[in-house]
């Protein structure tokens, strides 16, 4: 994997690019926690195109309500960095607060694709690690992408997950 040093994608806010963000909830309203997120998104993320909403089982303990997930598309001319600031911000403001692993959550938004940028620090890897270990973050995004090929030219293979285990809730 070619990793690009993070000096390189630091200073590049005179350019719009586009982001993939997986958004997850499953306290307090969870899908007005997604609408919320995604209008706080919208200060620095343009252009945004939503996949529909889907329903699932937690991941890990089960004694915790289903989740909603969906995934967005758009345009930022924020730094990965700085991106991810901005949504730790917004966990932040809708009342996030980490209890265990794989724990009930009033919103999560993960970056899953930043361009076709690979990148990693230690509190940051571009793309996120789990995308394709997890049908609800993989079949959303594959409601956004043209011809199944991610923004790193990777083809997903749609027939390889159990979409069984989510529901649709929207168009
Ligand atoms: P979690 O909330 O359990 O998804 O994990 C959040 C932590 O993952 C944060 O502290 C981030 O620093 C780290 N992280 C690493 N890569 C990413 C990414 N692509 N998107 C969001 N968080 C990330």
């Amino acid at each position: 994997m070619n990793h690009q040093n993070v000096d390189h994608v630091e200073n590049i806010s005179d350019v719009t690019n586009t982001i993939f963000l997986g958004l997850g909830s499953n306290l307090d309203d969870p899908i007005n926690q997604i609408e919320q997120a995604i209008d706080s998104l919208s200060a620095f993320v343009q252009s945004i195109r939503r996949a529909p909403l889907y329903r699932s089982k937690p991941l890990g303990p089960q004694d915790q309500p289903d989740f909603v997930n969906t995934v967005i598309q758009g345009q930022t001319g924020l730094a990965p960095n700085d991106l991810l600031d901005r949504t730790q911000q917004i966990e932040t403001s809708q009342g996030r607060i980490k209890t265990m692993h794989w724990g009930p959550r009033t919103i999560d938004i993960d970056i899953l694709y930043f361009e076709n940028l690979r990148f990693m620090s230690p509190t940051l890897t571009i793309p996120h690690q789990e995308i394709l270990n997890r049908s609800f973050v993989v079949i959303p995004l594959l409601d956004l992408l043209p011809n199944q090929m991610t923004p790193t030219g990777d083809r997903i293979e749609r027939n390889r997950y159990d979409a069984s285990t989510l529901v649709r809730i929207d168009t």
